[in-house]
């Protein structure tokens, strides 16, 4: 009945999520509130590590890219889990320390990562550096002379696959910010020449194709390029290839429409491509790595509002204002993402009129979805936005000094706070 299966319509017609029902939670820990289901982080996280273990003998590892929902508690439970993480910059890496996550399992990513962030990274000993560029790869080969080690390290590499639209094409991915490009010989170029530098090792190659992805095929198609270049490696410079880490991006059920595929078959499809490749290319297979962020934590969320101001427009529209908004979700404002909400107190009513659901942000645009089919929905309601768990928290802003909401787990009818509610005075923490 819900798109997310830790949802349910409980006796009282409340929401349910992970067993407490919406509204009791609400009246506990205040609204706004982030609610996630630890449950189904749990069976997301190992659906994806058993199918490397099926498909691929085992021989490689899921990263959580943590971006998408970053707490030392969210650290703590992928430790658990026994996947790696993927972090893009320092505060995400000293969250990871924080929750004593392996080092070794950590993987450090982004285009511009300063020479702070490369320091911290080489004293903590962090299992794989994926560099983007030359001016990084040189001030990173300096930093682990200092240190006195030999750094392992991935190239970031443009395969000139945009699957960032609907029907994916094989040109235009040359204008990104991230990496170096296969096409031009950048890559192949910075490769050779990171070959022969003494404090950096070139164990692997990464590639990330885009974000919300529905198809198999730009993945396979990535995988095979991929190969052919870990191919070439070899021929060119006789070097083997160990990792090839093919990022995230697999799309997540945020509206009835989207279709994803069973996140299983991503790493089955892949898996066939790469063992094929290796023997065409007749090079060693590689350990495979995967990045999901989104679909493990996305539809493990949701956010609960409570209603204020009903506005209606006569003849244009109808309003209505919950008590958060771009705030703490700021991604219709950006991407115009759609989203789905159900009225947590009539979770069975049927949908009758359209609305707009707004934020309470000095800001037009503030919008959590425009023109979606609800109930009738009245002052004091409590409204829940779906599919949350992702980049909603993790974007969030203080802006018009509004306090973040508190993050709250639930799994099996219990709940616990994991990120207390901000107050005005954590707003004012550094003001001077
Ligand atoms: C954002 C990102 C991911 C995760 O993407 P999702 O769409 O959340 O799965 C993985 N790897 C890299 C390098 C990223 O930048």
């Amino acid at each position: 009945m819900f798109i997310s299966e830790c949802l349910k319509l409980n006796e009282q017609n409340h929401l349910e999520i992970g067993g407490c029902d919406t509204l009791a939670l609400a009246a506990e820990y205040g609204t706004p509130l982030y609610v996630m289901d630890e449950g189904l982080i749990k069976k997301y996280a190992k659906i994806y590590t058993d199918a490397i273990t099926k498909y691929y003998h085992g021989n490689g590892m899921i990263l959580y890219a943590s971006k998408a929902f970053c707490t030392v508690y969210m650290a703590k439970l992928i430790k658990a889990c026994g996947l790696g993480l993927d972090v893009v910059s320092g505060g995400e890496l000293y969250t990871a320390l924080k929750a004593d996550f392996p080092t070794d399992k950590i993987y450090f990513h982004g285009n511009n990562k300063t020479m702070e962030e490369l320091k911290l990274a080489i004293d903590n000993r962090v299992g794989r550096i994926v560099v983007d560029n030359l001016f990084e790869l040189d001030m990173l080969d300096a930093l682990a002379q200092e240190a006195g080690i030999v750094q392992d390290i991935l190239f970031r590499i443009k395969p000139g696959i945009d699957a960032h639209t609907h029907d994916f094409v094989m040109t235009g991915q040359i204008d990104s910010k991230f990496g170096v490009a296969l096409e031009t010989g950048e890559a192949f170029n910075i490769i050779a020449y990171a070959n022969k530098l003494l404090n950096v090792k070139v164990v692997g190659v990464h590639c990330h194709i885009g974000s919300q992805i529905f198809d198999l095929a730009p993945f396979t198609e990535a995988a095979r390029v991929m190969m052919h270049f870990i191919g070439d490696l070899k021929d060119k410079l006789n070097l083997e290839i160990e990792e090839l880490n093919l990022g995230g991006g697999f799309g997540i059920k945020y509206i009835d429409e989207h279709d994803p595929v069973a996140y299983d078959c991503y790493i089955a499809s892949v898996s066939e491509v790469v063992k094929n490749e290796a023997i065409l290319r007749g090079v060693k297979l590689p350990k495979i790595l995967m990045e999901p962020g989104r679909s493990i934590v996305a539809p493990a969320g949701i956010t609960l509002y409570t209603v204020g101001a009903v506005k209606e427009i006569p003849s244009i529209r109808k309003y209505v204002s919950v008590d958060g908004g771009m705030c703490d979700n700021p991604r219709y404002m950006m991407y115009q993402s759609p989203y789905d909400a159900v009225l947590a107190n009539k979770a069975n009513a049927p949908k009758t009129e359209l609305v707009t659901i707004a934020g309470k942000c000095c800001e037009s645009g503030d919008l959590i979805q425009k023109d979606i089919l609800m109930p009738k929905i009245a002052v004091g309601d409590t409204l829940a936005v779906l599919a949350t768990g992702a980049y909603n928290y993790s974007m969030s802003s203080n802006y018009n000094r509004i306090p973040r909401p508190a993050v709250v787990m639930v799994e099996n009818g219990q709940s616990k706070v994991i990120v207390k509610r901000e107050s005005y005075e954590d707003i004012l923490k550094n003001d001077l």
